[in-house]
């Protein structure tokens, strides 16, 4: 059996929403060498900021197109001007792997385009108002001490997994749209995620490189 053939007939559904968080942040850049145990604690707490946001309006342009399979991409956002691409065959591939995998329970008809247009409406308000600062202290990552000052630090990875939670929640998903960003990757070979890096870096400005050496 190939890797890929494996990994298709895995039993993703087995690993749990925070389980797919660490996995999702472990494989962010800056935090190849954390504890695991930190990685943890920092899905947890972006999966419960995002589990609680109230509920935001998105205000960018939707732009439906195909070519996100080639692209490994079901949907991103891109700040300049504020749009949200959101790739038709993947959203039609996930549909159709939620019932290859008897899912259907979890991701109700449709609910795959509705929870990728949350997720990526969540990118949009955290780039454009202060929910940004609100999920860094919420993570509790100090990248700075001086004295009694705390300079909350940028924690990669974390906006996803807030997104995600927060697309479960408002979709009113059984299971985190991370485990079937695994089940496409599984399927199509590309990363288990929402965007590509460069993506989801658009919408959410990734930290300067020394930053990344900077924090500990
Ligand atoms: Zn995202």
């Amino acid at each position: 059996m190939t890797v890929k053939k494996a990994l298709v007939q895995a039993d993703l559904a087995a690993v749990d929403d925070i389980g797919w968080a660490v996995r999702l942040l472990a494989a962010t850049p800056t935090h190849e060498h954390r504890d695991p145990e930190l990685l943890r604690r920092w899905a947890r707490a972006a999966d419960a900021f995002g589990s609680a946001l109230a509920p935001v309006a998105c205000g960018a342009r939707i732009v439906e197109r195909d070519g996100g399979l080639e692209l490994g991409l079901l949907a991103r956002y891109t700040s300049r001007p504020p749009t949200v691409e959101l790739y038709t065959d993947t959203v039609e591939l996930a549909e159709r792997v939620v019932d290859a995998r008897g899912w259907r329970d979890w991701y109700p008809p449709g609910s795959v385009r509705a929870a990728a247009l949350a997720h990526e409406a969540v990118h949009v308000h955290l780039h454009h108002g202060p929910a940004k600062a609100a999920l860094k202290r919420a993570l509790g990552h100090s990248a700075l001490r001086l004295g009694r000052l705390r300079v909350p630090g940028h924690v990669a990875g974390a906006e996803e997994v807030a997104a995600h939670a927060y697309a479960r929640t408002v979709c009113g998903l059984g299971r985190s749209p991370l485990l079937l960003t695994a089940a496409l990757a599984a399927e199509t070979g590309h990363g288990a995620e929402t965007e590509t890096r460069t993506g989801s870096a658009a919408g959410s400005t990734p930290p300067p490189a020394r930053d990344a050496r900077r924090e500990n």
